[in-house]
């Protein structure tokens, strides 16, 4: 017999494959995982290769000790898909390949039980009727359990156990009590009635012509067709996703879409809208990736995914490594949102491995946004994107809202003093809004009450200990935070410093303004929706359709209450403190300001009823808010791509930053200086730019200190092999605690 080897990508922080000896009865096939000795541990790796000789002498192999026969091998496809993206982001294959799989599929001990089927339990009347008395009001998390098996036709054992750690044990007793019966698993309960059409429902709104020129060209695009749909806010951008992919599906009903949204937890109406949509698709036809789901949920999805069992894959970043092996269109909605691009780890845009992705399975990819990233618009002004334009609001009446910039400066040369930052004119509309029955929306990009707080006497203000950052006053918390990480402290009642009693708070945050609003606007209900009243899983979810239901008056909140929602009672957006990010030094703080601005206007407006937006600035005649107050988003990417072709920055140069992390500022700097010095003899080195380390501009957390390096080219092949050179000569350097390198970094 012929010895058999295979080498294995694992996660480690090296680009090279391991090679096994294999001598397993089932034949070792390519993309399958297997757990292998590593060190004195066993981990779980993915067979890249398999080959009959092994350059690693014999008594040194070791034996792969097993393989998962109990999930279809990943294909090469998915390979060359983690390899490009390992290879990009200057990573090793493992650290690529084994991070996107589902924890479930890394732990080797549950492969057997990876396609079990899940038990799944359903509410029975005498269970509805009984429980709500039967449990103790204190019982929170059993509570949730009944509440959350009334809520829908059945529900699975780890949904379940997510809820409640005892939940086999609860089940057990109600079954007893005749609460609660089986049900049948998912994947054999019966689809609701499948349709010819995978569109159940006739009735489907009339496309705008816009909309079907859209979904005509996506629906007739062939091979690599990338395509920009620039659609203002409104325009109904998810329907011609919805009609493309329903257009795909009657062509090809074993096909598989990717639909990548910015932050799933936040755009529940979108996922209700594919599922009602696509009703008439089987029962598990549509499945959710991101990071919110339950570990036994992912896993559940991915493999549905990954055996072709799922036609739709809606997810946040994550899932554009999905396993999918009938993929054929992907849809990146929203393709300017920062949070496509991973900020640790491997830190990969998503967005960006989307057209790769569709460029090697030569299928459509549509990336849509009201405010598309400069880099996606540039594609489109090249011609290397096909542009589609929504230039009007779907809904007939609804025109885009009219932007007002409110002058603070003249409020105030004209004695109307503004009350605790809202302005006279800002009042005075959110009273009219409420007299009238409408909503407004305030928006303010900073979370807590106060983002510092100091005492007048001598100067003292409140830092965070372990960062280079003031401590955020939270009033209803009644503590001290850092925002950056999460130190907190209560809030003192006299300075530290001097013992002077009266210290203040200085600034504005939501918590604040929340407060004010409920003063200058009486009889108004006013809700706060930020990071802090939305840390409970679900609230973001019963918050917001507390707005949609209209038992709120006013909307107070930062960038969460900006995406994506189809708000159809606000008729007013005010925006505050939008001043700040006008005059950051990182060069994407406008584009990022304008998209912004734009999203939250954005919710104005949306039914038929006019909108209105303010904004409150002390520059009513700054470039942006200008380009802002007329709409025009054109000549605002035009003129702001201009200034950086001037500038040579990004997208017309490549960058890629190298950042440090030491116990001193000075430990970072001389690794990065020495970094720097190493990198100039490397091969297409005298094609990039060094620069020199700097300090970030928040320079200390968690008593770490951090400094980066940037480097620039005009040639990204060039930068690519000189980084590529670079990693071993990094490794080799000592003296931080940790390092990285990110390629077209979004914060420079
Ligand atoms: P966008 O994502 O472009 O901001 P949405 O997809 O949220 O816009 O659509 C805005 C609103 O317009 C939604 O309420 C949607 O149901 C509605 N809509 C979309 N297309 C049409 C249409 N052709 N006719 C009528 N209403 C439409
Ligand atoms: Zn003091
Ligand atoms: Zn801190």
């Amino acid at each position: 017999m012929t010895d058999i080897f295979v080498r294995v990508a694992i996660d480690q922080p090296m680009s090279v494959l391991f090679d096994y000896r294999y001598s397993l009865a089932a034949e070792p096939v390519v993309g399958s995982l297997v757990e292998v000795p590593f060190g004195r541990r066993d981990v779980v790796g993915l067979i890249c290769e398999v080959a009959s000789t092994s350059g690693i002498p014999a008594a040194k192999l070791r034996d792969v000790t097993r393989i998962c026969t109990d999930c279809p091998p990943l294909s090469a496809q998915w390979l060359l898909l983690a390899g490009f993206a390992a290879e990009y982001y200057q990573r090793g294959l493992g650290e690529v390949a084994l991070p996107a799989l589902p924890q479930a599929l890394r732990d080797a001990s549950r492969w057997n039980r990876l396609l079990a089927v899940e038990e799944r339990f359903s509410m029975l009347a005498a269970g509805r009727a009984a429980l709500p008395d039967a449990l103790p009001t204190r019982a929170i998390a059993l509570r949730r359990l009944a509440e959350a098996t009334a809520a829908q036709e059945s529900i699975g054992m780890s949904e379940a156990r997510a809820l409640h750690p005892k939940a086999s044990a609860t089940f057990v007793d109600w079954l007893a009590l005749g609460w609660i019966q089986r049900a049948a698993p998912e994947n054999e309960r019966s689809a609701p009635e499948a349709a010819a059409s995978p569109t159940g429902s006739s009735l489907l709104p009339q496309l705008t012509g816009e909309q079907r020129e859209a979904v005509d060209a996506i629906a007739s695009a062939q091979g690599f067709a990338p395509f920009l749909l620039h659609g203002v806010t409104g325009s109904g951008k998810t329907e011609v996703y919805l009609r493309a992919l329903a257009a795909l599906l009657v062509k090809r009903p074993d096909a598989q879409a990717l639909v990548l949204v910015p932050e799933i937890n936040l755009t529940p109406q979108f996922e209700s809208a594919f599922r009602a949509r696509f009703s008439a698709l089987a029962a598990g036809s549509i499945v959710t990736m991101h990071s919110g789901l339950a570990e036994g949920e992912r896993a559940r999805n991915w493999l549905a995914a990954h055996t072709g069992s799922a036609r739709i894959v809606l997810g946040t970043r994550l899932a554009i490594l999905a396993s999918m092996p009938d993929l054929a269109m992907i849809v990146v909605d929203e393709e300017h949102d920062p949070a496509y691009k991973q900020q640790e780890g491997l830190r990969y845009s998503a967005r960006d491995l989307a057209v790769y992705r569709a460029k090697q399975l030569e299928i459509p990819v549509v990336l849509g946004s009201a405010t598309p990233s400069l880099e996606t618009w540039w594609q489109a002004e090249q011609g290397r994107y096909t542009r589609l334009t929504l230039a009007r609001r779907a809904v007939a009446d609804a025109a885009l809202p009219a932007v007002r910039l409110i002058d603070l400066e003249e409020e105030r040369q004209r004695g109307r003093a503004s009350v605790e930052g809202l302005s006279g004119p800002l009042i005075a509309a959110l009273k009219s809004r409420l007299e009238r029955g409408e909503q407004s929306l305030v928006f303010l990009n900073r979370r807590g009450y106060a983002p510092i707080l100091s005492c007048d006497a001598c100067g003292w203000v409140a830092g965070c200990p372990r960062c280079s950052a003031y401590a955020v006053l939270h009033k209803p918390e009644r503590a001290l935070r850092c925002h950056h990480c999460g130190w907190e402290s209560r809030i003192p009642k006299a300075c530290p410093e001097c013992g002077n009693v009266d210290i203040a708070p200085m600034g504005r945050g939501t918590q604040r303004v929340e407060e004010t609003l409920a003063s200058v606007v009486p009889g108004a209900r006013v809700l706060r929706i930020d990071a802090d009243s939305t840390r409970r899983k679900g609230s973001a979810q019963a918050l917001f359709s507390d707005v949609h239901a209209g038992e709120v008056d006013i909307l107070v909140g930062t960038q969460m209450i900006a995406k994506g929602h189809d708000f159809r009672r606000v008729t007013l957006v005010g925006v505050l403190n939008a001043d700040t990010a006008l005059f950051s030094h990182d060069f994407r703080a406008s584009e990022r300001l304008f998209a912004q601005l734009t999203q939250v206007s954005g919710r104005a407006g949306r039914a038929g009823l006019p909108g209105e937006v303010m904004i409150q600035t002390r520059y009513p005649r700054h470039a942006l808010y200008l380009a802002l107050s007329r709409q025009d988003y054109v000549g605002f990417a035009n003129a702001t791509l201009a200034e950086r072709r001037d500038a040579r920055l990004p997208p017309f140069v490549y960058q890629a930053m190298l950042r440090a992390e030491g116990r001193t500022l000075e430990a970072a700097i001389a690794f990065l200086e020495e970094a720097g010095a190493a990198f100039a003899p490397l091969p297409g080195a005298d094609r990039v730019t060094v620069y020199d380390p700097v300090p970030l501009t928040i320079v200390k957390v968690f008593n770490v200190h951090r400094a980066q390096l940037l480097l620039e080219s005009g040639s990204r092949a060039a930068l690519q092999s000189a980084l590529r050179a670079w990693q071993p000569v990094l490794r080799s350097l000592k003296g931080v605690l940790r390092w990285n390198v990110e390629v077209d970094p979004l914060d420079v």
